[in-house]
């Protein structure tokens, strides 16, 4: 049994911690980052080793028992190992996953396992090379699907491909990502594209696609699916091809949004916690985090004041939000 329920004001409770170890990042995918990239935070300015496993610690008490770390690009940090291995240690956590472009697994797969890395999701929006150095501003395809082929071997409990369906970049392509799970023992996502951090309405809104578009290539190539359960999979539907060895999930925060089942809090690199993606709104925990009694009033804090819904599918119909959204990028959230 839980110690302790962390609920809002609209009686979610509050489980799920996505910890973002870094804003730096080694690719800058046209979704996520300006196309002259981010001014990084300077190494001050973000959590050390011992306070990121004092941030989970705390957390934990208060009911945290899934965690996932994110970036920016979170290979890239030196320290990512000691890091998995000291949130492993806390006995509190019972799922600890991370997403990575997978660039660096191919060396470190196998040893992120060792330190107990439970799940993995690798960032792969399409199979073509040309593509991929398009989409993510430089990025070398092979050398993820090096990092595919490591993740596969070290045996991680679950390993999933997000797809960030983008129209006219990618959309081609969704069947082939569906034709993958054939073969490939893993769980492709297909994920809306999201206005994040003073994203161009304009773009967004000629780059947006339902991820629903699926279905319709199943029913083409007359393939045949069935909805099935994954234990911890929060907001995604998933499904299964009759014959296939994986899985595909559907990520649709626009087309239909999952607000009213949000278990997630959001720590940026820097220490701020941010209870809903989209808006504004972050309250700066590092100060905090060895004392307890003053890290749980903030904490208490911001799950006062988290909206109810993001509004993201406002945007798309240039209709006015009734909040500010953030101005941090998603390579400075986490996603
Ligand atoms: N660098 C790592 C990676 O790419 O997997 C982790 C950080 S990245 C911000 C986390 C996830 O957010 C990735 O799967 C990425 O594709 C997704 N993402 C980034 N920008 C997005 C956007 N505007 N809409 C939807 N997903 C986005
Ligand atoms: Fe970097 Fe991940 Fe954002 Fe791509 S999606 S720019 S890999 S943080």
């Amino acid at each position: 049994m839980k110690p302790y329920r962390m609920t809002d004001m609209y009686q979610r409770t509050h489980d799920y911690l996505r910890l973002s170890v870094t804003d730096k990042c080694s690719l800058r995918c046209t979704y996520c980052m300006p196309e002259d990239g981010l001014a990084f935070f300077p190494d001050h300015c973000l959590l050390s080793t011992q306070e990121i496993i004092a941030m989970v610690d705390n957390f934990c008490q208060l009911g945290v028992d899934k965690v996932r770390l994110t970036g920016g690009e979170p290979l890239m940090r030196k320290d990512i190992l000691e890091i998995v291995e000291g949130i492993h240690q806390l006995s509190a956590v019972k799922d600890l996953s991370m997403t990575t472009n997978g660039l660096a697994l191919k060396r470190l797969a196998q040893p992120l396992r060792d330190a107990g890395l439970h799940r993995l999701n690798i960032s792969l929006d399409t199979f073509d090379q040309k593509r991929y150095r398009m989409v993510t501003r430089g990025g070398n395809l092979k050398q993820v699907l090096a990092g595919i082929e490591a993740a596969i071997a070290a045996n991680f409990d679950e390993i999933k491909l997000n797809v960030v369906v983008i129209q006219g970049q990618n959309d081609q392509e969704l069947r082939d990502f569906l034709s993958y799970t054939f073969e490939h023992d893993v769980t492709v996502r297909f994920i809306e594209y999201m206005p994040i951090g003073q994203a161009n309405q304009k773009k967004w809104q000629d780059a947006y696609k339902g991820v629903e578009r699926v279905f319709d290539i199943c029913h083409q190539e007359e393939w045949t699916y069935r909805a099935i359960e994954m234990k911890g999979n929060g907001p995604a539907k998933n499904f299964q091809m009759d014959g296939a060895k994986g899985r595909f999930g559907l990520i649709h925060p626009i087309s239909c949004q999952f607000c009213a089942a949000c278990n997630r809090l959001r720590v940026t690199a820097d220490g701020y916690l941010k209870a809903c993606l989209f808006w504004e709104d972050e309250i700066n925990l590092r100060p905090y985090l060895t004392d307890f009694q003053l890290f749980e009033n903030k904490v208490k804090e911001a799950l006062a004041r988290k909206p109810e819904n993001h509004e993201m599918a406002l945007d798309i119909e240039e209709s006015k939000l009734s909040e500010k959204p953030t101005w941090r990028h998603m390579s400075q959230i986490g996603g």
